[in-house]
């Protein structure tokens, strides 16, 4: 049976918030979903997650749910509800005086941007679509000049490229919703305008050290000052277009794009790219030409999963979107150009070990598969980053490490047992081969694993096996 190896991410919002369109969602290939935080708080979210759950249940999946937290999105204030146009050549001023805005100023609630900014800073609002640049500060405002001009609507996003901003990556609401994280049903979560390594470290505390993996959404200039470390200290990153296309030079983003793939690769890590990956689709129900370039450009990359985000949260073609994208993952997978092995790494590591020399067994021996066993710790994570082209069998009793494997490229977790024998779990994985068709009684399997008793231990055995014969006694 043939696999599409590359996850797919679905945020849930209005389109996608009843039990029956989260079912549809899983069906059309969903591997997780994702709770955006930036509309919602803590236990609002609570009900998304019970249903989510709740269609999981009756769709017989178990997979996991991404919280995005918010971060410090700069936004301006109210303006009169039709917006108002700004033009270029006009001076605009932004202040911390709580007034309604107007085609002479608008208020912000940052209350670090006079010091923040000086005399030639650029600052963009709505995305980008318009911009300033700062002309002198006088007290609680900044005066600007209008480069290019647009219409201005309330609460819209303003991003200050370049500039080192004095707030906090986690904001109090940032705070308050990791901790509800660390208590609810959720799986992982994603931190936004990372800038640092310290900024994933401080989610970690503040998720009250109960494990779930942090990942750093890539966003900000700053972040690629520090890019190894923001790689080092977090699970994985989420390349988060939108915001970057803004910070940066949207033409560089593609570069970008291939760098950051490049080396989460090198380095274990597990990526993910994000935004208008079919943007188009949120109106019609065919993508545009080129967003199917753009999916299928990204999976070439090394992506281990894809994210859809207005596509499936407000979008009218939710579940298309889903299965168009699965559709073209699975197509460029086997493009002769895609990132294959993560040549030139430089982890040390048993697990690493295992990892290249279980994949290439796999190959010579043309295997149809690579099982791990429970208790191999990072294995399957680094196995997915070699990217072969079976599918990876990722064996657990806990619930929490089986939902993670689900995101993991080319990965399928199967429950086992606690503390199931080492050849029941062999049985067990040959039968799931078997049943799903992806190899018959006979074919050759890789078993990577560990040889001694205990959990979560790095593997130190790697063995070949025919599925359906009867493995012997022990390891
Ligand atoms: C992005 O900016 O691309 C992104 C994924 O973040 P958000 O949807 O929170 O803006």
């Amino acid at each position: 049976m043939p696999l599409r190896r590359t996850k797919i991410i679905a945020t849930l919002g209005p389109a996608s918030s009843g039990v029956d369109e989260i079912r549809a969602l899983i069906r059309a290939g969903a591997a997780c979903f994702r709770l955006n935080f930036s509309h919602g708080s803590g236990e609002s979210m609570e009900p998304v997650v019970k249903k989510a759950r709740e269609a999981m249940r009756l769709e017989g999946v178990d997979i996991p749910l991404l919280a995005d937290i918010q971060g410090p999105k700069l936004r301006v204030g109210k303006m009169p509800e039709e917006g108002v146009t700004l033009m270029e050549g006009e001076s605009f001023i932004i202040t911390g005086r709580k007034v309604m805005g107007s085609s002479v100023e608008v208020y912000s609630p940052y209350e670090y941007l006079t010091q923040d900014v000086k005399p030639g800073t650029r600052i963009l609002l709505a995305d980008g679509a318009l911009e300033l640049e700062v002309e002198k500060i006088m007290g609680g405002d900044v005066y600007t000049r209008v480069l290019i001009g647009g219409r201005l609507y309330s609460n819209k996003g303003m991003n200050i490229p370049n500039t080192k901003l004095s707030v906090e990556t986690l904001t109090q609401k940032d705070k308050e919703d990791l901790d509800y994280v660390s208590r609810a049903d959720i799986d992982l979560v994603a931190i936004s305008f990372v800038r640092n390594g310290r900024d994933i470290e401080q989610a970690r505390e503040y998720l009250h050290g109960v494990g779930k993996p942090v990942l750093a959404k890539l966003e900000v200039t700053e972040a690629f000052e520090n890019l190894d470390e923001i790689i080092e200290s977090s699970d994985g990153v989420l390349i988060a277009r939108g915001d970057l296309g803004v910070e940066v030079p949207f033409e560089k983003v593609p570069t970008l794009q291939k760098q950051i793939l490049r080396k989460t690769a090198l380095r274990g890590k597990w990526a993910m790219v994000a935004t208008q990956m079919l943007g188009s689709m949120v109106l019609n129900s065919r993508p545009s030409r080129a967003e199917v370039s753009d999916v299928a450009n990204a999976v070439i990359d090394g992506a281990d999963a894809l994210m859809l985000s207005e596509e499936t949260a407000v979008g009218k073609h939710s579940s298309k979107a889903v299965e168009a994208m699965a559709k073209i993952a699975y197509e460029a997978e086997d493009c002769k150009q895609a990132e294959q092995h993560p040549f030139d790494s430089d982890i040390i590591s048993f697990s690493a070990g295992a990892a290249g020399a279980a994949v290439s067994a796999c190959e010579r021996l043309r295997a149809k598969a690579i099982v791990v066993l429970a208790g191999s710790g990072t294995s399957a994570l680094l196995l997915s980053k070699w990217k072969p082209r079976t599918p990876v069998l990722a064996l657990g009793s806990k619930e929490s490490s089986l939902r993670r494997a689900n995101i993991l490229r080319g990965v399928i977790p199967l429950r086992v047992k606690e503390n199931s024998a080492v050849n029941e779990q062999i049985s067990l994985a040959d039968e799931y081969l078997v049943e799903k068709k992806f190899a018959s009684y006979g074919d050759t399997v890789i078993i990577v694993g560990v040889a001694t008793e205990g959990e979560e231990k790095e593997p130190n055995m790697i063995r070949f096996h025919k599925v359906g014969a009867v493995p012997e006694q022990s390891l």
